[in-house]
């Protein structure tokens, strides 16, 4: 006799870790799955086959994707998590696993759950100092509320796209030296290598603490590549932030990594340089910060290594900030936890970085020189934490190509405003 993960698990995907997806077989309907090992486990099937769920969470668990599991609360997820690794390591069930199963090779992945709100948090202190020294060299790298709240700010929801789903270089306005802006295609097309949070749960009121944040609604992470724009973005974020530079496409892995398997993951995060206001200080909270390491190569060639356990805000700190206000929690929200880079220059997680704003292209491994992104590119993000027992619990991986613009000219300017030598321009 032995059990299903001795059978099926492999190094990252075994017992300790089960992430899950939206997946079909050919001509099947998206159902959702666990993976182990090299298996994706058709909870559906598995529910009917296995006994010991309740009612609420055999249904959640027979949806086609995440969203009944998000709506259902913490203690349903817990249920099923808690259920599923009880049957993937007991004697006797590794033949209902195998027969509920599918080789991954075998099936298609969807996105794993609607994305409601999405919220960008920008929570690395050595992304922030870097875009700080390259666009405000005259200035101290951080700006002087950085250290008191986790800056963000609300993306485009539906521009959330599956890992997979190539998408075509992005147009819009790019400044040009001494004139007006032109339109066309962005030629500062960046990565963001980051983290996203997947939230579940129900706090209409808002007011979400730290404890009850890290415990009721954070339901899993995943790896984000939150393509950016960095013409665009530069031309139209001022005075309101961050809007089309961002929203043309940001890349979610599509295995959801349970919050709960990363128990063995979770570190202090960084020394905390200002007392914090009662909402967020996290000074007698368990320690959230999360001991993720992650990769991002181009055309297969590494280039970066950023370590998401630098990252300065928590989760559970971006979701009671968020809340403070009275805004609630809706199942399916998803923060981005904004550019992951670490001390070293190759652990920075975006291009804009790596090349330092274009003036220090770098050579990928296999000599080709580089500071923004090309069309045909590809980029690929991994992830691995620690898992119990010295088990690694990995992310799989977020990746896609770069398609040439829809249209191959680009477009005059437009005209400029023309404003009197004096006094504000006629209405
Ligand atoms: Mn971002």
């Amino acid at each position: 006799m032995s059990t299903a993960a001795d059978r099926f698990a492999t190094e990252g995907f075994g017992p300790e870790n089960l992430p899950y997806a939206s997946f079909s077989t050919r001509g099947g309907n998206p159902r959702l799955g666990a993976r182990l090992g090299d298996r994706a486990i058709d909870l559906a099937a598995l529910v009917s086959s296995v006994e010991g769920l309740d009612a609420v969470t055999r249904t959640a668990a027979s949806a086609p994707n995440l969203d009944a599991l998000l709506v259902a609360g913490h203690e349903t997820w817990t249920a099923l998590r808690s259920w599923l690794v009880d049957v993937v390591t007991s004697e006797g069930q590794a033949e209902a696993v195998e027969q509920a199963s599918h080789p991954v090779g075998e099936i298609e992945l969807h996105m794993p759950f609607t994305v409601a709100d999405y919220v960008d948090y920008y929570a690395s202190e050595h992304h922030a100092a870097n875009v700080g020294r390259i666009f405000r060299p005259e200035q101290a790298p951080l700006l002087p509320n950085w250290k008191h709240l986790p800056v963000g700010y609300h993306g485009r929801a539906g521009t959330v796209i599956p890992s997979g789903q190539d998408f075509p270089r992005p147009k819009g306005l790019r400044p040009e030296q001494g004139g007006p802006p032109s339109f066309g295609p962005s030629r500062r097309l960046d990565i963001e290598a980051e983290i996203g949070f997947v939230l579940g749960g129900c706090a209409p009121s808002g007011e979400v603490s730290l404890e009850r944040a890290a415990t009721e609604h954070l339901f899993g992470v995943v790896l984000f590549n939150d393509w950016s724009a960095r013409d665009i973005q530069a031309y139209e974020y001022v005075p309101l932030g961050p809007y089309l530079g961002k929203s043309f496409a940001s890349s979610i892995s599509l295995w959801v990594v349970p919050w709960e398997a990363l128990s063995a993951a979770r570190v202090a995060p960084p020394t905390r340089e200002h007392d914090l206001v009662p909402y967020l200080d996290d000074t007698n909270e368990q320690p959230w910060g999360l001991d993720i390491t992650m990769g991002v190569t181009v055309d297969g060639h590494a280039v970066s290594s950023p370590p998401v356990s630098t990252m300065y805000w928590t989760a559970p700190q971006m979701v009671a900030h968020m809340t403070v206000n009275g805004a609630g929690v809706r199942p399916g929200d998803f923060f981005g936890s904004g550019t992951v880079s670490g001390p070293e220059r190759d652990q920075r997680g975006s291009f804009l970085e790596l090349s330092w704003g274009g003036t220090e292209p770098f050579t990928l491994a296999g000599g080709t020189e580089m500071s923004f992104l090309e069309d045909g590119q590809t980029v690929t993000l991994t992830g691995t934490a620690p898992g119990p027992g010295g088990s690694v619990i990995d992310f799989g991986e977020c990746t896609a190509t770069i398609l040439p613009a829809t249209t191959a000219g680009e477009v005059a300017a437009a005209a400029p405003t023309r404003v009197p030598a004096s006094g504000p321009a006629p209405e």
